[in-house]
Formats: structure tokens, sequence, C-alpha cells
């Protein structure tokens, strides 16, 4: 699938902005891991997706390695203030229904694709892990940090503006092709 094609799904699936990804820009970072563990989100050992669940930073950088290139996807609103819960968690959750829109029509299309979300995997209220394997492989997606990335610098790296303002805000993510 060519970037245009996958273009035109980032703007079916309703994000607000996308951009070309090239994998030769990614970067993992073991200070990234080092902040998960500091577990300020509470994910941490929560989830398959999160570490150390989602595997050692070599095997992540090892997995980066088999794709090229991809996309970078960004929903993005407006707030009052950094303070504006209510929104900054309405925002949250239209970019993981844009992210979910976006991945089932990259499945469907039997493309091979790594899917870096924002945040842990929510697909199941209660994860199974680490007592049982996880629940929908296919659909379990760990996040761009998980990943050992800085969002901020994929995203300069790659040319998608990052920070919008005080009165916005923006999440991003990947599909790796
Ligand atoms: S799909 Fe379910 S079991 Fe698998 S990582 Fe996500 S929440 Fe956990």
């Amino acid at each position: 699938m060519n970037y245009e094609e996958l273009a035109r799904l980032a703007e079916a699936a309703g994000f607000t902005a996308w951009a070309p990804l090239d994998a030769a820009t990614l970067e993992v970072k073991p200070e990234v891991r080092d902040m998960c563990a500091q577990n300020t989100c509470g994910m941490y050992e929560k989830r398959w997706s999160c570490p150390p669940g989602c595997g050692a930073l070599e095997e992540c950088a090892e997995r980066l390695k088999r794709y090229s290139g991809g996309i970078l996807v960004q929903t993005c609103g407006d707030i009052e203030d950094s303070f504006d819960f209510e929104a900054i968690v309405e925002i949250q959750q239209d970019h993981k229904e844009n992210f979910e829109r976006m991945y089932a029509e990259l499945r469907k299309a039997g493309v091979d694709v790594l899917a870096l979300g924002a945040g842990a995997c929510t697909q199941c209220k209660e994860c199974t892990y680490p007592d049982a394997p996880c629940r929908f492989p296919d659909k379990a997606v760990a996040s761009m940090e998980a990943y050992g990335l800085v969002v901020l610098e994929v995203c300069k790296a790659n040319n998608l503006q990052y920070y919008y303002g005080s009165e916005k805000m923006a999440y991003n993510s990947c599909f790796l092709i």
C-alpha cells in the first residue's frame, strides 16, 4: 500500500493530520523505557502491550527494522487550557476511535502493518497480563513510547506539527508498513 492510499485511509478514519513516516528516523531510546518504569500512567506491568510485557527494547527495535516506512497520524482538538480534562479525554477517545478504524481497514486489506498507538491497549477492560496469553494478539496495540520512541522527535523528523499552542491538544500514533 503506498502513501497516497494510507493518507486516504487516514482522512476517512477521521484523523486531523498525517504525514509520511520514514522508518529510518525511528530511534529507540532506553530513557523512554525508564519513564515508563516510573509508572505515572499506572499501566507499567499491567498490560501485554506495555513494558515489560511488550518485550525488551532490543526486541522492539528488531520489529521496527522490518518496516521501511508508513504514516504518522494525529487527532488534534480544542481545549480551554491544560486543566480541561473533559476535552482532553474526548480528544484522546476520538483518536483511539480513529486509530481503531484505520487499523481495522489495514487488517481487512491484508497489509503487513505494525501499529503503534497512543497509550496502553484498551481492547479488554482487564488485561490477561501476566497470567494468560493476550486474548487478541492481532488487535493488541503497544504505544509509540512502549517502543522507546520520543513522539515529539518522531513528529519533528517527519514534518508533522506536534504543538499547536496552549488551546489545542494533539494525540499521535503511527502505522509502519
Ligand atoms: S488485547 Fe486484551 S489481553 Fe491483549 S494486551 Fe490488549 S488488553 Fe491485554
